[in-house]
């Protein structure tokens, strides 16, 4: 915790070129720690999900559309809040002191005697190289790596860089912000004596799914990348290494390179379903049909862990509801013994392989993963006449099963609700927007309450003209039959229900 009276640090840190795995330990650690948070459009979304509560986040990203924040109120927000007793980390792409005006921000900390920290990251040029399989040096082919900037400079209309000095470079050159000026920077070039067979590789999004490369040579880069229809951000890269690059395509020729896929979040899987469709290449967008959020009573639940220990059985219906009874059991008591004698039952294996993770065995798992079948289990085998049992839950599906474990079981049932679960309001969420604006090439469902609640929400997942139509996918019949109800055409079923074949079955049908 920073403390009011003392100064905050600033730490200018890389967030590497994309890929989240491209990240420092370091960076991570000062992510997660931060107070405030200042990234830009290059940096992932998905960092910013690793602040603690109450981060404060300012976008200061500049975009070729947006010019956010002017580079001196960047540099007023990093001392002002720093003033403040805050530790703040200023995020940038790549490297901090790449092409990006890590240099300037310093000098303005140490003029307001700013105690600062630098953290190196993976910068554009060496990752573009790696995830394209272009070694940038080459003991036969190039000894120099130059890196370069394309930027224009503003007040004299000319490139930073007379390119026509590195037209007879032997070495690998590798061109940051290349794009916007690319035909004065090949004519320079040119100009400059370069051969027109020297081999360009243009890399757009590098490291990310949506990664796009083009191969040229000089004489035909300008007409190869209008009809390729790659733009910035992207790294150019050119010399005799280009033609020694892997033919391999570890990267970009994944099975699902190039798609997007909609899956639906807030389940337990969709963490596990996102991660392997991603792992085969594919560009994920998770739609959040359904929030959860802690909702407890704190009097009803002070009263029932004190009594915790009196309890024959606890039946837990869900791996929410294992997770935040366990946050809250540990704030109350430090021993786990205070749990008391009791029996455990989950609703099913992903429930019990949550409470297996606190080493607390598992002593009923019902047939089938759902309340009524759980509570056939106790009624018909347990005997649970005058037992107390608790039930811990969220605001769904709960009815049934208490009724039925005092009407036909006889037991003492108390209700123990931890959170809620709502329905998201998609329209004004920003997956939901890409959805609509782009478009997808499948729409993954693993459960018929997956379909209907795409249908439910039909008026905020609308599609715009240009958008891409999805295919729609199932994880089995009984999913293939609610689409089926609902109207939707089945583009293609998993042959087997699990996340595995289903990512198999995608992949065959989007290259197919
Ligand atoms: N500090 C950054 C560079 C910022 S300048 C770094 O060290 O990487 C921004 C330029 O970097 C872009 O115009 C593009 O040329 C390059 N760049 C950044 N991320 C990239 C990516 N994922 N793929 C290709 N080029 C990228």
């Amino acid at each position: 915790m920073s403390s009011k009276n003392k100064t905050g640090t600033v730490y200018l840190v890389g967030a590497g070129p994309g890929d989240l795995g491209l990240i420092t330990v370091r960076a991570r650690e000062l992510i997660e720690t931060a107070d405030v948070l200042l990234y830009d459009y290059l940096a992932n979304p998905k960092l910013l999900e690793w602040t603690k509560a109450g981060t404060e986040q300012i976008y200061v990203g500049k975009s070729n559309q947006r010019h956010s924040i002017p580079q001196d109120e960047i540099e007023e927000i990093l001392v002002n809040r720093a003033q403040q007793g805050l530790n703040v980390v200023r995020l940038k792409g790549g490297d901090p002191f790449v092409f990006g005006r890590g240099g300037e921000e310093i000098e303005q900390l140490e003029i307001d005697k700013i105690p600062f920290e630098i953290v190196p990251g993976i910068t554009a040029a060496l990752a573009t190289a790696a995830y394209a399989g272009i070694p940038l040096s080459h003991r036969e082919h190039s000894s120099a790596i130059t890196l370069l900037t394309g930027h224009e400079n503003p007040e004299k209309h000319t490139l930073s860089i007379n390119f026509k000095d590195y037209g007879k470079n032997k070495g690998t050159l590798c061109i940051y912000m290349g794009i916007g000026q690319l035909p004065r920077i090949i004519a320079e070039l040119q100009d400059g004596g370069m051969p027109g067979g020297t081999p360009v590789a243009i890399v757009q999004w590098a490291t990310l799914n949506r990664q796009r490369s083009l191969i040229a040579t000089i004489d035909t880069v300008l007409a190869d990348l209008t009809t390729s229809g790659l733009g910035s951000p992207a790294m150019v890269i050119i010399g005799e290494v280009v033609a020694n690059r892997s033919k391999a395509e570890w990267f970009e020729g994944r099975p699902l390179m190039g798609k997007k896929i909609i899956v639906t979040r807030a389940r337990d899987q969709a963490g596990q379903l996102t991660a392997l469709l991603e792992s085969n290449g594919a560009e994920v967008i998770e739609l959040p049909f359904i929030e959860v959020q802690p909702d407890v009573n704190p009097q009803q639940l002070t009263e029932i862990l004190a009594g915790i220990a009196i309890y024959e059985w606890i039946i837990f219906t869900s791996v929410n509801g294992v997770k935040s009874f366990f946050d809250m059991f540990y704030k109350a008591f430090d021993d786990i013994r205070c749990l008391g004698p009791m029996r455990i039952a989950a609703v099913g294996a992903a429930t019990a392989r949550e409470i297996e993770s606190h080493h607390l065995k598992v002593d009923l798992i019902p047939e089938k993963a759902n309340g009524d079948s759980i509570a056939d289990s106790f009624i018909q085998e347990e005997g649970i006449e005058s037992i107390q049992i608790l039930v811990v839950t969220g605001n769904q599906n709960r009815e049934t099963l208490v009724k039925r474990l005092e009407t036909e079981g006889g037991a003492i049932v108390d209700t123990l609700p931890l959170y809620k679960t709502t329905k998201t309001d998609l329209s004004a969420h920003p997956a939901a927007e890409r959805f609509r604006k782009e478009g997808a090439d499948a729409v993954l469902f693993t459960s018929s309450s997956t379909v209907k609640s795409f249908v439910d929400q039909a008026a905020a997942l609308t599609l715009e003209p240009d958008a891409i139509k999805p295919a729609f996918g199932s994880i089995g019949p009984v999913t293939t039959k609610s689409l089926k109800e609902l109207g939707l055409p089945v583009g293609f079923e998993s042959e087997h229900a699990s996340l595995d074949h289903f990512v198999n079955a995608a992949t065959e049908y989007l290259n197919g």
